[in-house]
C-alpha cells in the first residue's frame, strides 16, 4: 500500500493568486475538491484520448454527484494537436453548449492539454474560469503553474498565447503510475533543473530518492511540492517573463537547438534538457565562468540514475552552438545564459554572439 501522506499546498501569489494542492490519491475525492472552489455549473472537461480512457469516467461521475453538468472535449494526444485548429473546435463546442463566463473549463492531462485549454479559457468570451488537473510529471511541476498558455503555429512552438492563471491546480502524484517511464524521466529532468537553479535540499532529496516503485511514489508528493514551490516563487516575482523567470531556461537554450536540429523526430524535450544542462556547464567550466567541476560530475550521476542522457552523439556541440548563433544573430546582439556554480545557486551570464562565435572557433 502506498502511504497516505498529508496534503501539501503551494500558494502562487500572482494576480490573481491561487493554490496548488498536492496529495497522493487526491483524485479519489476530486469532485468534492472542485466543488470547494466552484459552485455547480456547466463544465467542459478537456483531455486527450489516452487520459480520457484512464481518468474521465471517474471525474465525470464525481462531478455529476456534486451537481455539475459535465461535457467532454477530447482530442488525439501529441504536440502537433496543440494547434489553432483544435482550439477552434473547442471554441465551437463551448459555444454550441452555451458556455458563458459563469461556467468553467477543466484541463485534465499533460502540458499539451493544459497549454491549449488555458489558451482557450483565456480567450473564449475574453476569459472563462479554468482549473488544472495535470497528469504528467512535467505538467505537475512546471506547465500547470505560472499561467503561460499557448498553441503552436506551423512556424514554431507557442507562438500564439496568453498569460492566464487557473483558479486552482489539483495534483495527484498517484496518477503518474500510469505514465510511461520516458515521460516520467522527462519530468524528472525539469525537477533536477529546479533543484540546480534554486533548491539544494531538493537536490539532496533527489540523490536519495529510491527507484523502487512504492518508495518512489511515497516520496513523490514532497519532491513535487518543492519543485512547485520553486516555480511559484519565480513566477510570483516575474509573472510576465521579463527577468528572473528566465532562470527556468537553464539547459533550455541548448535543448531547443538540439530539438530543432533533430527536427523534433526522436529526441524528447526532457532528454534534450538533460543534455543541455550538462553541455552548458561543461562549456562554462571550460571558459572559467564557473569553477565547480565536481558539481558537473554529480549532475551527470543524477541524470544517469534516472536513465536520462547526458550527451548526444548524433549532433556535435559545435553544430549546436553554431545553430544558436545563427538562429538568434541579427535579432539580438547578445545572449543571456543561465549558469549554476553551486547546487541551488544560479546566475545569468550575458555574452555577445561575437564572443560566443569566437569561443566556438
Ligand atoms: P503531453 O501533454 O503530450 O503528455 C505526454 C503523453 O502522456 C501523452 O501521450 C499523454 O496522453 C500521456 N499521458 C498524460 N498523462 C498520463 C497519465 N497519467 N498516464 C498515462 N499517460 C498519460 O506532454 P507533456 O510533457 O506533459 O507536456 C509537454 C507540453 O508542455 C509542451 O507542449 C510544452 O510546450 C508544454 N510546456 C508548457 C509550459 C508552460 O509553462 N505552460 C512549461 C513547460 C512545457
Amino acid at each position: 500500500m502506498i502511504e497516505r501522506i498529508p496534503k501539501m499546498e503551494v500558494e502562487v501569489n500572482t494576480q490573481p493568486n491561487y493554490q496548488v494542492k498536492i496529495e497522493n490519491h487526491l483524485f479519489q475525492t476530486i469532485g468534492k475538491e472542485i466543488h470547494h472552489y466552484w459552485t455547480p455549473r456547466k463544465v467542459m472537461v478537456v483531455t486527450d484520448y489516452t487520459v480520457q480512457s484512464l481518468y474521465y469516467d471517474e471525474l465525470q461521475e464525481q462531478l455529476q454527484k456534486e451537481g455539475f453538468e459535465v461535457f467532454l472535449f477530447s482530442f488525439p494526444e501529441g504536440e502537433r494537436n496543440k494547434s489553432l485548429e483544435i482550439a477552434e473546435q473547442l471554441y465551437e463546442g463551448l459555444a454550441e453548449q452555451g458556455f458563458n463566463r459563469g461556467d468553467g473549463i477543466i484541463a485534465l492531462g499533460g502540458g499539451v492539454v493544459g497549454d491549449l485549454t488555458g489558451f482557450v479559457a483565456a480567450t473564449y468570451m475574453r476569459g472563462i474560469p479554468f482549473l488544472q488537473i495535470p497528469t504528467t510529471l512535467l505538467a505537475q511541476v512546471d506547465s500547470s503553474i505560472g499561467g503561460k498558455t499557448a498553441v503552436n503555429l506551423p512556424f514554431g512552438k507557442n507562438l500564439v498565447g496568453a498569460f492566464y492563471q487557473p483558479d486552482v491546480v489539483f495534483i495527484d502524484p498517484i496518477m503518474l503510475q500510469t505514465l510511461e517511464w520516458p515521460y516520467l524521466a522527462e519530468g524528472l529532468a525539469e525537477v533536477i533543473k529546479m533543484a540546480m537553479i534554486g533548491d539544494k535540499e531538493l537536490w539532496e532529496h533527489l540523490q536519495r530518492l529510491p527507484l523502487e516503485k512504492e518508495a518512489f511514489f511515497a516520496q513523490l508528493p514532497y519532491i513535487i511540492t518543492r519543485a512547485c514551490q520553486q516555480k511559484a516563487d519565480i513566477v510570483t516575482e516575474d509573472p510576465y517573463d521579463y527577468g528572473l523567470r528566465r532562470k527556468l531556461n537553464f539547459g533550455h537554450t541548448i535543448a531547443h537547438a538540439l530539438e530543432a536540429i533533430d527536427d523534433y523526430k526522436g529526441l524528447r524535450h526532457g532528454a534534450a534538457v538533460a543534455i543541455g544542462m550538462v553541455a552548458i556547464l561543461q562549456l562554462a567550466y571550460k571558459e572559467h565562468w564557473i569553477e565547480n567541476e565536481t558539481m558537473i560530475e554529480e549532475l551527470i550521476q543524477l541524470l544517469e540514475k534516472f536513465h536520462l542522457p547526458t550527451e548526444y552523439d548524433e549532433v556535435g556541440m559545435d553544430e549546436i552552438f553554431e545553430y544558436i548563433v545563427r538562429d538568434k544573430k541579427g535579432m539580438q546582439d547578445e545572449i543571456t545564459l543561465v549558469l549554476v556554480n553551486e547546487i541551488g545557486q544560479s546566475f545569468f551570464k550575458t555574452i555577445s554572439y561575437e564572443e560566443l562565435w569566437e569561443i566556438l572557433e
